[in-house]
């Protein structure tokens, strides 16, 4: 295995992570509904993409009464297991 011959000094590894920093993303502001949104992508709020429609996207709070839906019904056919 190799090993450093010299210990690196303080200013060389900060010079070396000077490159390191995180870059702001570049966000625009959806033209429907006015939420940031990565350019060249649809907005994941609306489901517009340049004045079109791209995306249907399901009311607030519909994921989540699909899933206690999907619960429900699986704990019926478990009872439904059970008693045969
Ligand atoms: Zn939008």
């Amino acid at each position: 295995m190799s090993v450093p011959k010299k210990q690196q000094t303080k200013s060389a590894s900060r010079q070396r992570r000077s490159h390191n920093a995180l870059k702001k993303i570049n966000l625009s502001s959806c033209p429907k509904c006015k939420k940031p949104v990565l350019p060249h992508t649809a907005c994941l709020n609306c489901g517009t993409y340049k004045g079109r429609q791209v995306l249907t996207i399901k009311e607030k709070g519909a994921k989540k009464a699909e899933a206690e839906k999907r619960k429900k019904e699986k704990a019926k056919k478990e009872k439904n297991k059970g008693k045969k």
